[in-house]
């Protein structure tokens, strides 16, 4: 079934603190965070009308805005009880909210001056047919031949749009080579994560992740590093080489959105689908996010 574009769904958008009709909830096309990337996000799940983490993942919306210059208008306890309030207002039992800011119309300088600082609120139900074919499967990488830019040349803690133009050409690119995904090394040819996900390799008992030092140290990544860590697995955070990455046993994925995928390969390296390590944690996840 075609999905129905976002722009013409049912339902109420919290927009600058008012509550506007879903197609209402329009911007001009001259706007600051459209033609220079300031404008940042968040993805979050919702499980039994409950939001998972969510005063982190409005931490982390205030922490973009500071990365970008700018200050969110509204305080996190505050965007915390509007979301709160959407879910309830449209009914989503199980979905996805999408909190998003930008800059507004005011000025096309490129520093953006007085503009104002917009903020939203969305939420929608989410269907799992793509994803759940995926988990199945195992998901079948590349790595792109885009490389992240090193810490000091991209505010890489942010969730901002501008991070994003990579992620976008390098998921198009590998889905145009027949892959499903990419992930990206850094300049030094370490591991960083995918387009919209962190990764993990299992070494016999052992949990091996990239060090978040040029990428977005996820909120559900940092979840299965407490989980692992309270099952006693070890759990090593370092500079992990594609050569490395290839000497894993089995891979996965973790994202709010795809929770976690098992890896079924990087370019033509197979791994394991059926490892306990990952069973185990899987497990324990699906049952926090729905606890
Ligand atoms: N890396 C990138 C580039 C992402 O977009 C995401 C999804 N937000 C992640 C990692 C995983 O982050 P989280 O677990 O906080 O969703």
């Amino acid at each position: 079934m075609a999905q129905i574009p976002f722009d013409q769904r049912d339902g109420k958008i919290w927009y600058n603190g008012q509550i506007v009709d879903w197609k209402d909830a329009k911007l001009h096309v001259l706007t600051h965070g459209l033609h220079y990337g300031s404008s940042i996000y968040e993805g979050v799940r919702i499980y039994n009308y409950k939001p998972f983490k969510l005063k982190e993942h409005m931490e982390r919306l205030k922490h973009s805005a500071n990365c970008l210059g700018f200050e969110l208008p509204y305080g996190v306890n505050e965007l915390c009880e509007k979301f709160l309030e959407q879910i309830a207002l449209n009914d989503i039992a199980n979905g996805y909210g999408r909190p998003a800011a930008w800059r507004g119309s005011e000025t096309m300088l490129i520093g953006g001056e007085g503009t104002k600082i917009n903020v939203i609120l969305a939420v929608w139900k989410s269907f799992e047919n793509k994803r759940n074919e995926l988990r199945e499967n195992g998901i079948r990488l590349c790595i792109s031949k885009w490389r992240k830019p090193n810490a000091d040349s991209s505010p890489y803690s942010a969730k901002c749009a501008g991070v994003y133009t990579l992620c976008t050409i390098a998921k198009n690119e590998a889905v145009g080579n027949g892959f499903d995904d990419a992930l990206l090394l850094d300049s030094r040819g370490f591991i960083t994560e995918g387009t919209t996900s962190n990764v993990f390799f299992i070494y016999g008992n052992e949990l091996h992740t990239p060090t978040a030092d040029c990428f977005l140290n996820g909120i559900t990544r940092q979840t299965f590093i407490h989980i692992a860590k309270e099952k006693n697995i070890k759990v090593v955070e370092r500079h992990i080489s594609l050569d490395e990455a290839k000497k894993a046993d089995s891979a996965f994925l973790t994202g709010t959105a795809i929770e976690t995928n098992p890896i079924k390969s990087i370019d033509d390296k197979e791994y394991s689908l059926s490892n306990e390590i990952y069973k185990l944690l899987s497990n324990e996840y699906s049952k926090l996010v729905n606890s």
